[in-house]
């Protein structure tokens, strides 16, 4: 698995840091607050993982799986719903946590969608942000690391379901997807 990697981007060290001062800085914003933190399946579940270990507050976690990418490394645009969250959101704070907002289009949607439902708030949290190439404007309230516009893989992010047990943010050599 190894050596389908180019480059590490992010490495474990920096990786664990900046997640552990992400988890304290959310936790002084939802003081009080019994937030509903929702992880984006499955690319999020590494990173809210380990961030919720650091937010010493009352919260609560749910799950959300759509689509986007298929085995490609292209957004489609199109995203689909395969598992809403299982509890009413009316009158929540909102967490959306987010592996990488790339075209932007996957979290406009997903907002939309929450923004109907009558929640007293919504903020996201990105591990990731590939600003570069974004199509739709949102805001990322949260943001771990901004990064170049590669395909990049590892903590939970996948090429065609693999490498997402990577401990690290690494770039894939072309040959493996071309
Ligand atoms: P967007 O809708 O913002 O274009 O894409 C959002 C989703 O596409 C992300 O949550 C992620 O699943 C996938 N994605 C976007 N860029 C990358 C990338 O560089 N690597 C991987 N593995 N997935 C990506
Ligand atoms: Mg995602
Ligand atoms: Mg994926």
């Amino acid at each position: 698995m190894l050596n389908d990697i180019k480059d590490v981007l992010i490495d474990e060290k920096t990786l664990k840091k900046r997640v552990s001062e992400l988890g304290k800085e959310l936790a002084e914003e939802y003081k009080g607050k019994n937030p509903l933190v929702i992880c984006v399946l499955k690319g999020s579940v590494l990173f809210m993982s380990d961030l919720v270990q650091s937010m010493d507050i009352p919260l609560e976690i749910d799950f959300m799986a759509i689509s986007s990418y298929g085995t490609g490394t292209r957004s489609s645009g199109e995203v689909r719903i395969l598992k809403d969250l299982d509890k009413s959101v009316e009158g929540r704070d909102l967490l959306i946590i987010e592996d990488i907002v790339d075209s932007g289009l996957t979290l406009s949607y997903l907002i939309k969608i929450f923004k109907d439902r009558n929640t007293n708030s919504i903020k996201v949290c990105s591990l990731l942000d590939k600003p570069e190439r974004r199509i739709s404007e949102v805001e990322i309230d949260f943001v771990g690391f901004a990064v170049p516009d590669e395909f990049v893989v590892g903590y939970g992010l996948d090429f065609a379901e693999k490498y997402r047990n990577l401990p690290f943010i690494g770039v894939l050599k072309e040959e493996v997807y071309v």
